[in-house]
């Protein structure tokens, strides 16, 4: 549907029963850019394709995909086939990650922070966002001053930074970043609108800072590993995420030993 003039999110009811990812579909006067995909699955490619074709088939100047993670990407190759072969855009430092995951495409055009590409009376700006993972990309539409932040912002809730895929050092950058460019509305990755970009920006900052004042509490009454830190912070982890719960409280400890705030000495981690 289109939620906005000239913004599209194509929302099916499959991803309305299992959490929903959203695949974007700018339409300019001189041409449509796809952000993000979508899982693949039955009929998935087939409804994003439809949509496009009751639009009228607008010129698709590229299909950009915010991040490495499946949701994001797994329709790009179906799309790509279907409207007329535009390139798959992502930034130089996901390339990699991105290929090799996705093994019927490749990124085609890869972008570095402040490129453009114009669909008319739409400016596209590309912008490096790292932070949930380290080549994140966000897109900033200059004239809408609306900006697609993949998973470092999501509609609800707050993001995850997991170690190895991303750090908070360059999340909490990236989060000063978006509030610079001072956006009107944020089009997530995943869930609703925020209309409120400022307000969720600081609110997410916010979460992280104070998580890392409640770490280092515990870690000021004694040395912890990251299961007892884990256990003190998030009492009712489901056991399907209570990986992510653990990779939370490790990426702070990566800020913490960065800072050279705090150290590790075998398991456990200590102040220093
Ligand atoms: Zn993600």
């Amino acid at each position: 549907m289109e939620i906005a003039p000239g913004i599209h999110n194509i929302v099916t009811d499959l991803e309305h029963a299992t959490g929903v990812t959203n695949t974007y579909l700018i339409v300019g006067s001189g041409g449509a850019l796809f952000v993000d995909a979508g899982w693949d699955r039955p009929g998935e490619a087939r409804a994003r394709i439809d949509y496009w074709t009751k639009l009228g088939k607008p010129p698709v100047k590229g299909i950009a995909i915010t991040h490495r993670h499946a949701p994001h990407w797994q329709n790009a190759p179906a799309l790509q086939q279907a409207c007329g072969h535009p390139p798959i855009i992502a930034s130089f430092a996901e390339k990699p990650e991105i290929e090799a995951r996705m093994a019927k495409a490749k990124v085609d055009k890869p972008v570095r922070d402040g490129d453009t590409l114009s669909l008319g009376n739409l400016t596209v700006e590309f912008l490096d966002a790292p932070g949930h993972t380290y080549g994140s990309l966000a897109i900033f539409i200059r004239e809408k001053r609306a900006l697609f932040t993949g998973d470092n912002v999501m509609g609800t809730g707050s993001s995850v930074v997991n170690p190895g895929e991303g750090e908070i050092v360059l999340y909490l950058q990236t989060m000063e970043k978006f509030l610079r460019y001072d956006p009107a509305v944020i089009y997530p990755g995943q869930g609703p609108v925020v209309a409120d970009p400022r307000g969720k920006i600081q609110s997410l900052i916010e979460h992280r800072r104070s998580r890392e004042r409640q770490i280092v509490a515990l870690l000021q009454k004694a040395p912890q590993s990251v299961e007892q830190l884990t256990a003190a912070l998030y009492k009712d982890v489901k056991p399907g995420v209570a990986h992510l719960a653990r990779n939370q409280v490790k990426s702070h400890l990566i800020k913490l030993e960065q800072e050279h705030r705090a150290a590790a000495a075998g398991e456990e981690y200590r102040l220093l």
